[in-house]
């Protein structure tokens, strides 16, 4: 029996079975179709990409895991080199682990570490954002805000060491003002806040956010796990705003194995170096730069860098600005776009209630959730497939 994720068991219909995928489509027993979210963001290249397949299949034929405690090896060498020059700055410091919650708890780790080691016990808080999604594991709910993902939380009450603030300026500078002595960092989904709903917000912001860092000595994290690799029509949103530490996942191996990684900056790096043994960084996920994970993940960024990418995303951000241009619903709050995303926001959820199948219907595979309709579409969609996607999605308020 499989529990699935995020369902009421009881309610639930079955779910598609997929038996085939190629390039951006899913195939069932009896249907094919466009996926319209790349299996959570993730596989940007789309399905069977012949050099992603051939990474895995050629370093299964070596080894296919070892452990990184006092071991290491080519794959986990190449990906760590390759994103220390890939990232901008100094983010070069490459802690790898299998999740991205894991890979954001770890950064939490790093930052409240870094001031342990200098000494100062007092540094105990940090700043998210309301509406922040940072993954499901204890921690990250906690820096998280997002009652449907962490009501079970009200159990325990809120934590006093996490401060939520909205993507205001004026709201950012007060919480600063206020807190600014107690705070060890703060954590964003940069530009794009993904599972808390699509939202989107200036620049501005993270700029602001980097100066009170600097002037009040609070380190930065963005978790650029759903955003890194191109999804706001930014490489990485950490071109535009440097912060300490940078963590990526889901698209980091193309979606092809689960694998994260924490990537900090020389300074944050040089808080644990130091001969007192103590002040190591104290983790170690049994699967941390497996060898698949980062034999795909290297061949990913390749792919990424060699096939222009950028160039896919802006044309995918301007087919989605032109379909949806002038389309408006009685029904619709706001549509939102940034790079390769869109996302429809209703008033009421109950107006997605089927859409999943009215979309499967027309050879494209969503899962709408609470008030939001959206595509976050394999960056190798053909224009015809996208506006198959966009289509389908202003059929449903037309039909
Ligand atoms: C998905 C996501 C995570 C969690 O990643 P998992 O691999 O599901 O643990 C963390 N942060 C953001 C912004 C995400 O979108």
């Amino acid at each position: 029996m499989i529990w699935y994720p995020y369902q009421q068991m009881k309610h639930m219909k079955d779910p598609y079975k997929i038996v085939d995928a190629n390039g951006v489509w899913l195939y069932t027993p009896d249907n094919r179709m466009i996926d319209s979210i790349s299996s959570w963001w993730s596989v940007i290249h789309g399905y069977k990409h012949p050099v992603l397949t051939d990474a895995i299949r050629s370093q299964a034929e070596r080894f296919s895991h070892v452990m990184l405690g006092g071991l290491t090896h080519e794959p986990v060498q190449k990906l760590s080199e390759k994103l220390a020059s890939w990232l901008p700055g100094d983010l070069d410091y490459c802690f790898f682990s299998d999740s991205g919650s894991v890979a954001v708890e770890v950064a939490l780790k790093m930052a409240l570490q870094y001031y342990v080691n200098r000494g100062d016990m007092t540094r105990t808080k940090i700043l998210s954002l309301t509406h922040a999604y940072h993954g499901d594991t204890f921690k990250t709910m906690e820096v998280g805000d997002d009652e449907d993902y962490h009501f079970i939380l009200e159990a325990y009450g809120e934590n006093p060491n996490v401060i939520h603030v909205p993507t205001e300026i004026p709201a950012l500078e007060k919480a600063f003002e206020q807190f600014h002595e107690k705070l060890n960092c703060m954590i964003v989904e940069p530009l794009l806040q993904g599972a808390g709903g699509m939202r989107m917000y200036d620049i501005s912001f993270l700029k602001r956010a980097r100066e009170l860092c600097d002037r009040y000595d609070v380190l930065l994290i963005f978790d650029e796990v759903a955003t890194g690799m191109g999804r706001t029509g930014n490489r990485f949103v950490a071109d535009l705003v440097l912060p300490d530490i940078i963590v990526l996942g889901k698209a980091l191996t193309g979606g092809y194995i689960g694998h994260a990684a924490t990537v900090a900056n020389h300074k944050v790096y040089h808080g644990f170096y130091d001969d007192d043994p103590g002040k190591a960084l104290m983790h170690g996920p049994t699967f941390m730069g497996n060898a698949l994970a980062c034999s795909v993940a290297f061949k990913s960024i390749e792919l990424f860098e060699e096939y222009n990418y950028m160039e896919k995303i802006r044309r995918i951000e301007a087919v989605t600005r032109r379909e949806m241009n002038g389309f408006t619903d009685p029904r619709i709050k706001e549509i939102r776009m940034m790079g390769g995303c869109v996302c429809i926001e209703v008033y009421d959820p109950a107006v997605l209630k089927g859409y999943q199948q009215f979309a499967y219907e027309r050879h494209v595979f969503s899962r709408p959730f609470l008030h939001y309709l959206y595509a976050m579409v394999p960056y190798i969609i053909q224009e015809e497939e996208l506006v198959q996607v966009l289509t389908a999605m202003k059929a449903w308020f037309t039909r």
